[in-house]
């Protein structure tokens, strides 16, 4: 029997501390009944480019479909290959896969898990086209390492930033470090609306417009029934985007808690689950917070049992999924073994102190020293 339970993830709590603001904003929307293209997107397009310093974003139906409209609108072409690290969500490959370009699974670094110039260097060919810098649990990868990495090849280099709303590379937020950054907007990310919504973010006027087109059946932007490309429909709806507003209010005080509760991580937990190292220089928006453990499953399974659930992102790296099963079989090393280790904690941005002490209580009594 448990005495105390924590979950995974509690969007409650932390909907309900907006709950005024967001029937307002549900209020407001059914009033005026311009359900799609409503004046609540352009308002919370601007509001998020400014939130990352960025001259534009465009909304979009969701995370996955941003970075299919980024690749495209950044002329990423068919038949080319993109350098993608193999444990991210199963939705960045098959994104390059979508508009008809090939990923290039890479591994990662040992201590962070993600993606490095170096490793990204190492696997061009000359049919590489691009490289996707996965922001992987609200880590920003080496930006200025991988932009020079692209450079001097010729390569376009964007971002995944799905998990990273608000985390900051060299003092500045994620948005502007590459060609294009892509969000989702998931109900579970950092900032999440209440159903499915995403965005592209570039300082890039040209391809914002470029995106939004594709994004709207190729509408041209001065008349709406000439068609200049062969676009599809992903649009963010105008209520998403009316309780993303709210959400937005409020993302900075939640991103500093989830940073507070690390450091509450970092002190209570035992050294037989070590946290995924943080490098310096990067102000990560911890979407997740990751320790990796031996014996995982059995592990897992006793939390759980004690009232504690966690998560594993991810169990299988992309280039061991059926899906990725036609592309040529590659050995990535760290992160299969990751893969294997790796345990996400309770984090949400109201988690309380005493349910981190409760749940590192749990790990360490089940982990005990020496194990590691
Ligand atoms: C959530 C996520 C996506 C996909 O976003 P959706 O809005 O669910 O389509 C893509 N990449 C990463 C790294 C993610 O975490």
């Amino acid at each position: 029997m448990t005495d105390q339970t924590v979950g995974f993830f509690d969007l409650s709590t932390v909907l309900s501390a907006a709950r005024p603001q967001l029937d307002a904003a549900w209020g407001r929307v059914l009033a005026h009944g311009q359900f799609v293209g409503g004046p609540e997107i352009a308002e919370f397009e601007t509001a998020f480019a400014e939130f990352c310093s960025a001259p534009a974003c465009v909304g979009v139906g969701n995370g996955t479909d941003a970075i299919e409209l980024a690749l495209l609108g950044l002329g990423v072409a068919p038949g080319t290959e993109v350098i993608v690290p193999t444990n991210t969500f199963v939705a960045t490959p098959a994104a390059v896969s979508n508009i008809g370009a090939i990923p290039r699974f890479v591994d990662v670094d040992e201590a962070t898990l993600l993606l490095t110039p170096e490793i990204a260097e190492a696997a061009i060919t000359e049919r590489t086209s691009a490289i996707i810098a996965v922001h992987l649990f609200g880590q920003p990868c080496d930006m200025s390492g991988l932009s020079d990495v692209a450079r001097d090849h010729g390569l376009i280099l964007m971002e995944d930033a799905a998990q990273a709303h608000g985390a900051e590379f060299d003092g500045q937020r994620i948005g502007t470090h590459s060609a294009a950054a892509t969000f989702s907007f998931y109900p579970g990310k950092n900032l999440g609306a209440l159903g499915d919504g995403g965005a592209v973010v570039t300082k890039d006027p040209v391809l914002a417009d470029r995106v939004r087109s594709l994004s709207a059946h190729g509408a041209s932007e001065d008349d709406r029934h000439t068609h200049v490309a062969i676009g599809r429909n992903s649009r963010l709806d105008t209520l998403q985007a009316a309780l993303l507003q709210v959400r937005l209010g409020t993302l900075e005080t939640e991103n500093a808690h989830r940073r507070l509760v690390r450091t509450w991580y970092e002190e209570l937990l035992p050294s037989t689950a070590p946290l995924v190292t943080q490098a310096p220089g990067r102000l990560s928006a911890h979407h997740q917070i990751v320790a990796q453990v031996e014996d995982r499953g059995a592990l897992k399974q006793r939390l759980q049992d004690r009232g504690v659930s966690t998560g594993i992102h991810y169990p299988t790296p992309c280039h061991l999924q059926p899906s990725f099963a036609h592309l040529p079989p590659a050995e990535l090393p760290v992160a299969e073994r990751a893969a294997s280790r790796i345990l996400s904690l309770p984090l949400w941005s109201h988690i309380e102190r005493s349910q981190v002490e409760y749940v590192c209580e749990q790990i360490r009594s089940l982990a005990p020293a020496g194990v590691g």
